[in-house]
């Protein structure tokens, strides 16, 4: 199989052949282009806050993704491939060596592509409904080096999976954990209720920041871990975390913010809608043997608003949110429990300006900017913000 790398002769900079039609990544330009980019366009939209810091770049923006997902498919020639569809549709576009993804993993994918075609593992196919195997998610880990692959099946019986699981291990024996995952309907990429686990424990361990994380399939877990543990080290800091101070961690993933701060003394609250990922987080407060922390699988606007009605409060509220950013139920109950401080970690500029307006109109200042180059070759910009009660 063809590599399908090249390198620009002008630039000297990696080129992906299958970059228009991927989609997975928007910007093919040298890296430092790309940070100016980011660097204007968030100072573009934030800088009325406050200053930007310079964005932290990557020293390599390579193969820094420790989440690969793949879709499965059969080509014109009934080949198999893997791939994500098209962005423009549902056309199944084969992505052999991203170079975005921890390279362990393109290699575990072209063995199982092999040993579908001997086994006959037939993917599924949507139009049809025929076939079995939808996708397969790998999570890895840069600082255990652990390696989990989840096979997403159709239907739950994948034919002589014992023989697959020693087949796949004989080739990779880097693989440190097997899960099968029944999804029967549902869009390409979402996992099943049902997992059965093939081999080893069901789940991955990540180090960050002197924590141990433990991740399950389903769970949130930042994609880039060497620009998360900068992100992190951020967002604790801007926080001000010292003995005894009470934190909300607000889309708390499996834990991992809130968890650095209640290794660094606070009284931490964890609250999550996902509840493998919070299931997760309870599991890691075990396994870093912490008792200041505790965890609700919750809405986390539902939350905030019985906390205000109760009269509840923190000194540092930190929040994560995904791309809609927050509720509005979640910052009204955030401004009348009035937290002095609020760090808001955010994973897309434009809902985060519309918050910051918000809080501002609320009473909050914005004291600090940083973005971090989380998703390089993409557009996407991860920033850190602090947001103080009261004039200065
Ligand atoms: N802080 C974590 C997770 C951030 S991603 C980390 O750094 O890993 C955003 C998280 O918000 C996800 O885990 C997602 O499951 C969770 N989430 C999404 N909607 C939510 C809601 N309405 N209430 C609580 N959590 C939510």
């Amino acid at each position: 199989m063809s590599r399908k790398i090249v390198t620009d002769p002008v630039t000297g900079m990696k080129k992906c052949r299958v970059f228009k039609r991927c989609g997975g990544c928007q910007l093919q330009e040298p890296y430092k282009d790309q940070l100016e980019r980011k660097q204007q366009k968030a100072q573009r939209m934030l800088s009325k806050f406050a200053h930007v810091n310079e964005i932290l770049p990557m020293d390599d923006p390579w193969g820094y993704r420790c989440k690969v997902q793949n879709i499965f498919g059969l080509d014109s020639s009934k080949r198999i491939i893997s791939g994500i569809y098209q962005s423009s549709g549902q056309k199944l576009t084969a992505v052999e060596d991203c170079m975005l993804e921890d390279p362990r993993c393109a290699p575990v994918i072209r063995t199982l592509k092999k040993l579908m075609k001997d086994m006959r593992i037939a993917p599924y196919d949507l139009r049809t409904g025929r076939g079995l195997l939808r996708h397969t998610l790998m999570r890895t880990s840069f600082t255990t080096g652990q390696m989990m692959l989840v096979l997403v099946t159709a239907g739950p019986v994948l034919p002589a999976k014992k023989n697959l699981v020693k087949a796949l291990l004989r080739s990779h024996p880097e693989i440190t954990t097997i899960v099968q995952n029944i999804c029967p309907d549902g869009m390409p990429l979402t996992l099943g209720e049902r997992s059965e686990v093939l081999y080893g424990e069901g789940y991955i361990e990540d180090e960050l920041c002197g924590c141990r994380f433990r991740i399950s399939p389903a769970s949130f877990y930042q994609v880039n871990p060497i620009q998360t543990e900068k992100l992190y080290n951020c967002a604790v800091k801007a926080a001000g975390i010292g003995k005894g101070v009470t934190v909300i961690d607000a889309y708390c993933g499996t834990g991992t913010i809130g968890m650095i701060c209640a290794k660094n003394g606070a009284e931490v609250t964890g609250v999550e809608l996902n509840k493998s990922a919070c299931r997760d987080a309870v599991m890691n407060a075990k396994l870093n043997s912490l008792e200041n922390i505790r965890f609700y699988n919750d809405d986390a606007g539902r939350f905030m608003v019985e906390l205000a009605k109760k009269g509840e409060s923190c000194d540092v509220l930190i929040m994560d949110p995904p791309r809609a950013g927050a509720s509005r139920e979640f910052i009204e109950s955030a401004l009348k429990m009035a937290p002095a401080k609020i760090v808001y970690v955010s994973c897309k500029i434009e809902t985060l300006e519309r918050d910051l307006k918000n809080f501002r109109r609320g009473g909050y200042r914005v004291t600090y900017i940083q973005p971090v180059d989380m998703f390089p070759h993409t557009t996407g910009i991860e920033t850190v913000c602090l947001l103080e009660k009261g004039e200065k």
